[in-house]
């Protein structure tokens, strides 16, 4: 992230300036003398250019931006960018670099933020610091390793701020030891800290002008101080401590979310641990993909944030390593034929290199697997021993929590039908359902039950694998009604639930009217046999003042009806 070359207030040795690199890019964010002495020393060889962000014109801030220019362009070479937040400012630069400093105009460029075109600028953001800087300071909203940073600069207010800060930001904040109308006062801002680290938000305090005081002040909060850069190479990549100190992060939030699974589910684990695992190796992009053998096909959540991806597990990379059960590794993708582009194409992202690494459970079994996207450092190409190497301890949980994950859904489906059975009904209900109970919920919800008719005489006539097929087809027709709103059970034997949400009772009517004319009208092949069938429907509006069970047995008696007189109908 941001590593600061002083995070210090006007009086202090090393003034606020921090940077960050990216690809050949250094990026400064203002450039006090102080920082500009320390920039100097760096061996910039691999840097191409450099762009220097300017938060508001106060001499501790932008000091060395002229000796920057100068040193560039008459030793150096490297071409300076010089950032202004707003028109208004960027005269302003303009006007100080020229007569003050003399800079020569074809030294150095000098632009507005807003028509900056890089992925790593989301915004300046206006604020207020000094009275005589009123609508001329600012702060920035970045996107640094695709994580979002805001950087407050010099502020006494964090409204501006506010919009920018959501979970998983990483916040620069400045704060002073002494009360003014002109910073943020340590002792002020101890409940905003909190607030946002309670909400995932990642707090580092800069412009300490006290550094003992607010040490003290604010010691019981999770906020560090702003990371000082101490001379390493400037490449992000090669800071061991950053990369240890992510893991940390990581796994300290993988033991809060096992602590205090209210989700019921492992969604959030794996996020975690595939960002463990994309931090530990140094890769750009990390999925953790999830082999569904009941539908031949791979999942995954975590590649593109919320929506699940599904393919055919007879493609791709994750597809080939699994099929091989090895680590699969390509350092040319778009001549490698196992690779798919669609992503790329549809996104515009370019793939570099891959590597997966597939997970097995505790008989040796593959389930799923781990795919890094782009290595960032070194030569840009995953090491099939040393990267595998470093993945395994996250892929080793990442199986274990897939494995228990697995056995928790085999438990919850039936293996005949391959709906879910009693627990999965259940299940749902606790996660999806139950809300529509709730008081002050208006949306209905309703249910029917239905039982094949006479199905005994199936057995009896044609065999019970006969049987078997005449209930898998059953189960498997009334699946084919399901939509995003509606989930089927096998509930026993010969009985199904179908749970319908955002349904009254006459909608609940119709669908099961739909399904028993289906039935009626399919031909069932079943262990040779060609088998008509009927089924018989009981349906209910869930009453939320009685228990599920109370209800299901309401829809039941309906059922009963149906069967007494006559079967092969819908009873409400
Ligand atoms: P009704 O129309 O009143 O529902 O008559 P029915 O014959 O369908 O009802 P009954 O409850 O008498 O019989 C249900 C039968 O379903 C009895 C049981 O052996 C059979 N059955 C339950 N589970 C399975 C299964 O998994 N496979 C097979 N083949 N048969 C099953
Ligand atoms: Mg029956
Ligand atoms: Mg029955």
């Amino acid at each position: 992230m941001l590593r600061f070359f002083g995070r210090g207030s006007a009086f202090a040795d090393e003034h606020n300036s921090a940077f960050f690199v990216n690809g050949t890019d250094l990026i400064l964010i203002d450039c006090s003398m102080t920082a500009f002495c320390k920039i100097k020393k760096e061996d910039l060889s691999s840097i191409s250019n450099i762009y220097i962000l300017i938060t508001h014109t106060h001499g501790d801030h932008i000091s060395g931006i002229a000796m920057l220019i100068d040193y560039e362009f008459f030793v150096k070479h490297i071409p300076v960018t010089v950032i202004a937040p707003s028109g208004q400012v960027r005269e302003e630069i303009a006007w100080y670099l020229k007569n003050i400093e003399g800079c020569g105009d074809s030294w150095y460029s000098l632009t507005v933020a807003d028509r900056l075109k890089t992925d790593w600028f989301t915004a300046a953001i206006p604020t207020e610091h000094s009275p005589e800087l009123s609508g001329k300071c600012f702060g920035y909203a970045l996107t640094i390793d695709h994580t979002p940073v805001v950087y407050t600069g010099d502020t006494h207010i964090v409204e501006p701020y506010l919009p920018y800060l959501k979970p998983g930001t990483i916040l620069y904040m400045e704060v002073s030891a002494h009360k003014s109308d002109v910073h943020l006062f340590a002792p002020e801002v101890k409940d905003f800290i909190n607030d946002m680290i309670s909400k995932d938000i990642k707090v580092y305090l800069m412009h300490l002008d006290d550094e003992d005081f607010i040490r003290k002040t604010l010691e019981d909060t999770k906020a560090k101080f702003a990371p000082l850069y101490k001379g390493e190479e400037l490449r992000m990549e090669d800071d061991s401590r950053n990369v240890l100190g992510n893991i940390y992060d990581i796994s300290d939030k993988l033991y809060k979310e096992m602590c205090s699974n209210k989700e019921n589910d492992h969604a959030t684990l794996f996020k975690y641990l595939t960002e463990l695992g994309k931090a530990i190796v140094g890769a750009d992009r990390a999925s953790f993909w999830k082999w569904d053998t009941r539908k031949n096909t791979l999942w995954t959540q975590s590649a593109t944030g919320v929506d699940k991806i599904v393919i055919p597990d007879t493609t791709g990379l994750v597809g080939k390593a699994l099929r091989l059960g090895e680590v699969v590794v390509t350092n040319d993708p778009y001549n490698d034929p196992d690779f798919n582009a669609d992503v790329d194409k549809k996104t515009g992202y370019v793939t570099k290199s891959v590597l997966v690494m597939p997970v097995a459970d505790i008989y040796g079994k593959f389930i799923g697997a781990f795919q890094l996207i782009n290595k960032l450092s070194g030569d840009g190409k995953f090491d099939a021993i040393e990267d595998t190497r470093k993945l395994s301890l996250p892929a080793l949980i990442c199986g274990i929590a897939l494995e228990s994950e697995t056995f928790l859904e085999d438990s919850h489906h039936d293996k005949l039908t391959k709906l879910k059975n009693r627990m999965g009904f259940y299940n749902d209900f606790s996660r999806r359902f139950n809300k529509f109970l709730e008081p002050g919920c208006d949306r209905p919800l309703s249910m029917f039950i239905c039982d094949i008719d006479k199905f005994k005489r199936v057995n009896d006539t044609y065999g019970h694998n006969a049987g078997d097929d005449v209930l898998s087809f059953t189960a498997g027709l009334i699946g084919s009604f399901c939509g995003e709103k509606e989930s089927c059970y096998r509930w026993g034997g010969e009985e199904f639930i179908m749970i319908m949400e955002d349904t009254d009772l006459a909608g609940a009517a119709a669908k099961a009217e739909e399904v028993r004319k289906a039935v009626e009208a399919s031909e069932i092949s079943a262990d040779g046999n060609l088998i008509h069938c009927t089924v018989s429907f009981g349906c209910r509006q869930f009453d939320p003042s009685m228990t599920i069970e109370e209800n299901i047995s309401v829809a039941d008696g309906h059922l009963y009806t149906a069967k007494e007189s006559g079967r092969n109908r819908v009873v409400c």
